[in-house]
């Protein structure tokens, strides 16, 4: 996808702060934090949202053990840490390449907590 921001990351045509790379899955940081730890993970494989990921259920996979491997590796699992993802206007996607949030590294707040 040529005029997907996220795409672009992958390719190294726009910078960006790698935190982990395998050969499907992409993790960097989040240009704009909501938390002291807040990373965004990403399939090399262009999808538009997790419906469209869900048609090809070994990128979920892909994409889960990359978060959870790098979250024990990089000392998040201890206190925990929070997996998000938005489809469309409601949950206020912006960028339309699947992408999760992983969040941690102070107590964060909402949903419930
Ligand atoms: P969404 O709102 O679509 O779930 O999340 C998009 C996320 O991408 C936002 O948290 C936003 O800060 C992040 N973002 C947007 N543009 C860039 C960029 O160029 N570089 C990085 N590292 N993050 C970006
Ligand atoms: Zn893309």
């Amino acid at each position: 996808m040529q005029e997907c921001l996220f795409c672009k990351i992958i390719a190294g045509e726009i910078p960006s702060k790698k935190v982990y790379e395998d050969e499907n899955v992409y993790a960097f940081e989040d240009i704009s934090p909501m938390a002291k730890i807040h990373w965004l993970f990403i399939h090399k494989k262009h999808t538009e949202n997790i419906s469209a990921m869900s048609q090809d259920p070994q990128q979920i996979t892909d994409i889960f053990q990359a978060i959870t491997r790098v979250a024990q590796e990089k000392g998040l699992e201890s206190d925990g840490y929070r997996v998000v993802t938005n489809l469309g206007p409601n949950a206020g996607q912006t960028v339309f390449h699947t992408h999760f949030h992983v969040l941690g590294g102070e107590k964060l707040k909402g949903f419930g907590a």
